[in-house]
């Protein structure tokens, strides 16, 4: 049996602000427990909440990036459950309806592009925490994520393999940092998935029924649990059992998933209008501002990247490999850093800058876990070495020594002063390559020989012999010049 797995996700981002959705306490992650959580965000009687306004920016900004459509006035409600580490016994959320609706996303899913829809992003808050490991026979209750301001997006089920959602997934996170509304830190929780998982009949129209992976916070983990998730559904449907609704939790060390509970519906919640806060009303001079402060989203600055033609709104193009364009724009500093260096050097040497931004300088960053913001050699410093190799001063090879010193700091990072101190000027003066390779010549004569009974191999012997003479300081192109000719002149003797 031809099965085919389908896979919706809903994610929820934490929204980059200082302050909760509806309180004035930080929302800066690791501090004491409950040490932020305020008034508000421990439920005490006759509190009200208060909108932050920077939230509202946030979550419009993500509706524009996705073209989906503003709603307003967008409705806050209250989801009622009850958890120890929800005090009001309900978390406000948006119901029916969201603050952002419909829209999409492109992703690229193996060689072939796929566009993946949105059904909603809605507005609510964190729930707290419960921390079981810490007490013996307790539980503690740390409140100081309670009222934390997420954005939930809710994706349609148009992904048909765990590969697809994982790419659907990287793609939503790339955007939501490169806009600025997420730092998307995974590992303190700021991007989580449930990922929605069915399989039906290769062919079948209906959708089969599905199971609801819970929190899943790394891509590795989404991509295996969705696999084990569709190998389980198939196995039960093939020796003729049937999937029950269920939300699940996926087990990373034993590689599975288990039933956390039977799934709730929308009226478990039993859903309502809060009517603490006022419908949302966002106008539309207000949108069109917003818009107007967004940078250029990933998806164009990438095929800007790659496009060779001139722009026709006179921003640069590059005319890159997909593979570096794609490197380059993997977050929005990466691809400022490395505008800035091409501004320098102008857009014929496109290509070297991108070897080095990707090559050195992404090997540097990572060794010491560092992002790009925070590179001790600024772009202006990397297009200073860049333009010492395009005028010949110093080799590609060189420069990565002289990358290195900069890295450290060394005579005071400038390009110029580490050349000079270490005297790593490029020997370029043909008269003096000349006279090395006479020496050299003469000094080889097995090797000349051997070139002139037409071994091949013998001419790179030769090419190396000169650049050890010179610690590689030689102008590689002129050595391999001056030597065929001199060679040449040998042959006809
Ligand atoms: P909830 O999970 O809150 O009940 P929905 O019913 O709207 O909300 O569905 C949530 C997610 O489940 C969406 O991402 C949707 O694409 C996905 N989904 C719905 N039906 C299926 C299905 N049969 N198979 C896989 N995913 C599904
Ligand atoms: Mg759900």
């Amino acid at each position: 049996m031809q099965w085919e797995v389908v896979v919706g996700l809903e994610v929820h981002t934490q929204l980059l602000t200082q302050s909760k959705l509806f309180s004035g306490a930080s929302t800066t992650f690791g501090g004491t427990p409950n040490a932020q959580a305020c008034a508000v965000d421990i439920a005490l009687p006759g509190v009200l909440p208060v909108l932050n306004r920077g939230v509202v920016e946030l979550a419009v900004k993500f509706g524009l990036a996705i073209d989906a459509k503003i709603n307003s006035p967008s409705i806050f409600a209250r989801k009622n459950y009850f958890y120890p580490d929800l005090p009001k016994g309900y978390q406000i959320s948006q119901y029916e309806l969201p603050i952002v609706e419909g829209g999409h996303i492109k992703i690229q899913a193996g060689k072939d592009e796929k566009i993946i829809h949105i059904t909603r992003a809605h507005l609510e808050e964190d729930a707290g925490k419960s921390l079981h490991e810490d007490f013996h026979g307790m539980t503690g209750i740390d409140l100081n994520r309670a009222g934390t301001p997420l954005l939930e997006i809710v994706s349609e089920p148009d992904m048909r393999s765990s590969m697809e959602a994982v790419a659907f997934a990287k793609t939503l996170h790339t955007l939501v940092r490169w806009i600025g509304i997420s730092d998307g830190n995974m590992e303190e929780g700021s991007f989580r998935c449930d990922a929605n998982v069915s399989v039906r009949k290769l062919g079948d129209d209906k959708l089969g029924t599905r199971r609801e992976i819970k929190n899943l916070n790394s891509f590795r983990f989404l991509q295996q649990a969705i696999e084990y998730e569709a190998e389980f559904q198939k196995s039960i449907l093939e020796t003729g059992g049937e999937i029950k609704q269920a939300t699940v939790l996926f087990d990373s060390d034993k590689r599975e998933t288990h039933v956390m509970r039977s799934k709730e519906d929308a009226h478990d919640y039993r859903y309502f209008p809060d009517p603490d806060l006022l419908p949302l009303k966002i106008s539309s001079g207000r949108i069109e501002e917003i818009k107007a402060s967004m940078v250029e989203l990933p998806d164009l600055c990438f095929s800007r990247f790659i496009e060779s033609k001139v722009d026709p709104n006179g921003k640069a193009t590059y005319a890159l490999s997909k593979y570096d364009a794609a490197m380059l724009t993997a977050d929005i500093d990466t691809a400022n850093y490395f505008e800035k260096v091409v501004e320098v050097i102008g857009r014929k040497d496109a290509k070297l800058c991108a070897n080095w931004v990707i090559g050195e300088v992404a090997a540097r960053l990572n060794q010491n876990d560092k992002n790009i913001t925070a590179s001790p050699v600024s772009p202006q410093q990397l297009a200073e070495l860049i333009l010492r190799i395009c005028d010949g001063t110093i080799s590609g090879k060189t420069a990565k020594d002289i990358f290195s010193a900069m890295w450290h700091g060394e005579h005071g990072a400038s390009v110029d002063s580490i050349i000079q101190a270490k005297g790593l000027k490029q020997i370029s003066n043909s008269d003096e390559i000349s006279r090395l390779i006479d020496k050299v010549l003469i000094d080889n004569p097995k090797q000349v020989t051997d070139f002139c009974r037409g071994k091949e191999k013998a001419f790179n012997s030769l090419v190396g012999q000169v650049m050890k003479a010179t610690k590689g300081k030689a102008n590689p192109a002129q050595v391999n010049e001056i030597l065929k000719e001199k060679l040449g002149k040998e042959s006809q003797q």
